[in-house]
C-alpha cells in the first residue's frame, strides 16, 4: 500500500490518529508495531482455561473528565458501570484506599470526625502543613501527615519507582485523592467504566476502514517498507515509541520503569474478594495483586477458577517494555535536549506516552492524539499547511 501516513506504535494515541486520519479525511494510513496485537499497553485477551478478560500489561481502568473524549470513546464501545475500588494490605490488616476518612478511623482505631481528622493530619504533618513541596516524600508527608505516608505510601512509592521518593515529582503524587468522607471511589472523574466487549473489541472498531493497514511484528527501525530510513522525509510520520530510541540515546537514557507480571490460575472462585489488592509493607515484594474477575461482575465467569497476576516493579533497561517516565531532575534536563532534537526533524511528529515521556493515562492520550490531529495533521492535508514538525505534542 502507498501510505499517506505512516504511525509508529498501535496503543491509544496511534489507534486515534490513524481513525480521524482515515475516517474524516479518507487518508491511507499504515500503523507499524513491534508487538503481535494492537492496542499497546491498554490490550486485554481471554485467558484460555477460563475466559476471564487480562490485562496483559497490567490492570487498565478507563475514566475521563473529559467530554470531548467521552463522546469519541463512545463511538466505539459502550462501558460497564463498574466503579473502581482498592484496598492495601498493612501489617496483615485491610484498609481502603485512597486514603480516606475510612482509612484514618481504622488506622487509628478511632471515630474522628471530618474535622478531626483534618487536625490530626494537620498536626501529623508538623513543618510541611501548609506548603506546596515538589517532590513526592515532602508532598506525602504534607498532604496526609508522617503516619499514614510511612504506612501506605513511603515502602509503595520506593517498590514502585526504585527512587528515593525526594527525587520523584509531587505530581505523582497528587493523583491520589485524599478524602475526608468515607467515599472510596479510587478516580474523582465524572465518567468511569470498562468497554463492554473488551479492550480489544473496542480497539479493533477504531481501525476497521480499508484504508487502514496494520503490520504487527513489524520494529520501525528494522529496515523495511515502513521502516524509518524508507518513510522519514518522505511521507508524514507518527512515532508512538521511546524519543531517547529515536535518536539513539545521543543525549542518554531516560529513566523508564518496567513491570514484571507474574499470572496464575487458582482452583477457586474468589482470591481476594477485590479487583486490585495492594502491598505497601517493604517485606512483600510485590507492590499489588490484580483479580481480574472482579472487574465484570456482570459477566458469567466460571466459578471453578480464577487468574491473579501479582506485579513488580523494576527500572527499565533497553531490551525490556519502557511504560512509565521516572522523571527524576537528571531526565528532565536529557527530555529537553531530546525536544531540541525533535524541533530540527523533518515530516515527523512525536506523542503518546512514550514519545512525548509524560505519564499519561488513556483518555489523556486519546486527548493528545485528537489534539495533534486536529491541529497538526487536518490542516497540513485538509489545507495543505505545512506539517511543522517537532513540538513534542503536549
Ligand atoms: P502505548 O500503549 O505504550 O503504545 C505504544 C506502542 O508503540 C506499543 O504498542 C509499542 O509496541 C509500539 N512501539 C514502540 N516502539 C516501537 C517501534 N520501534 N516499532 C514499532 N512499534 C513500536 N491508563 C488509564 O487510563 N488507566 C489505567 O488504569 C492505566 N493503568 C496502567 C497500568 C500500567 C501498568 C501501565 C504501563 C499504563 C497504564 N495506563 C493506564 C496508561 C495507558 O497504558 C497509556 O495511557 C496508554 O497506553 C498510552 O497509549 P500510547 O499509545 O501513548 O502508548
Ligand atoms: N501510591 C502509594 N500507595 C498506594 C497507591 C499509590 O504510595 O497504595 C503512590 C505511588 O507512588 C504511585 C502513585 O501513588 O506511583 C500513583 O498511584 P496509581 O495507583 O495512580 O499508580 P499507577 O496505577 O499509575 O501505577
Amino acid at each position: 500500500m502507498q501510505a499517506d501516513l505512516v504511525i509508529v506504535g498501535a496503543g491509544l494515541y496511534g489507534l486515534t490518529i490513524a481513525e480521524r486520519a482515515a475516517n474524516e479525511l479518507g487518508l491511507k494510513v499504515a500503523i507499524v508495531d513491534r508487538r503481535g496485537h494492537i492496542g499497546g499497553n491498554a490490550y486485554t485477551e481471554r485467558e484460555a482455561r477460563t475466559g476471564i478478560e487480562v490485562h496483559r500489561y497490567g490492570a487498565h481502568l478507563f475514566h475521563t473528565s473529559n467530554e470531548k473524549v467521552w463522546a469519541y470513546v463512545n463511538q466505539f464501545t459502550g462501558f460497564t458501570g463498574y466503579v473502581h475500588h482498592v484496598y492495601t494490605t498493612h501489617n496483615g490488616e485491610v484498609f481502603p484506599m485512597p486514603i480516606n476518612l475510612g482509612t484514618i478511623n481504622q488506622f487509628l482505631h478511632a471515630a474522628l470526625t471530618p474535622q478531626q481528622a483534618r487536625d490530626w493530619v494537620r498536626e501529623q504533618a508538623g513543618e510541611l502543613a501548609g506548603t506546596d513541596p515538589e517532590n513526592l516524600n515532602d508532598k506525602g508527608i504534607q498532604l496526609i501527615g508522617r503516619p499514614l505516608y510511612e504506612a501506605f505510601i513511603k515502602y509503595y512509592t520506593g517498590k514502585q519507582w526504585q527512587t528515593d521518593p525526594k527525587d520523584l515529582s509531587a505530581s505523582i503524587i497528587n493523583r491520589l485523592p485524599v478524602r475526608y468522607t468515607y467515599d472510596n471511589r479510587y478516580f474523582n472523574d465524572t465518567h468511569e467504566g470498562l468497554p463492554v466487549d473488551g479492550y480489544t473489541a473496542w480497539f479493533e472498531r477504531m481501525v476497521d476502514n480499508p484504508n487502514i493497514e496494520v503490520h504487527l511484528n513489524t520494529d520501525f527501525f528494522d529496515n523495511g517498507e515502513f521502516g524509518k530510513a524508507a518513510t522519514v522525509g518522505s511521507v508524514p510520520v507518527v512515532y508512538t515509541g521511546p524519543v531517547d530510541r529515536y535518536f539513539d540515546y545521543a543525549e542518554g537514557e531516560l529513566g523508564w520503569r518496567t513491570i514484571d507480571l507474574e499470572e496464575e490460575v487458582l482452583p477457586i472462585e474468589d482470591f481476594q474478594g477485590c479487583a486490585v489488592m495492594n502491598y505497601p509493607d517493604p517485606d512483600v515484594k510485590f507492590t499489588r495483586i490484580h483479580e481480574f474477575r472482579h472487574f465484570h461482575p456482570e459477566r458469567d465467569y466460571t466459578k471453578d477458577a480464577t487468574v491473579i497476576m501479582r506485579e513488580y516493579s523494576r527500572f527499565a533497561g533497553r531490551d525490556d517494555e519502557p511504560y512509565y517516565p521516572v522523571n527524576t531532575a537528571d531526565d528532565r534536563a536529557k527530555i529537553l535536549k531530546y525536544r531540541e532534537r525533535v524541533k530540527a526533524e523533518k515530516q515527523i511528529l512525536f506523542g503518546g506516552r512514550l514519545g512525548s515521556y509524560k505519564y499519561f493515562d488513556m483518555h489523556m492520550a486519546i486527548g493528545s492524539a485528537l489534539s495533534m490531529y486536529e491541529n497538526k495533521l487536518k490542516p497540513h492535508f485538509a489545507a495543505g499547511e505545512a506539517l511543522v514538525s517537532g513540538g513534542v505534542d503536549e
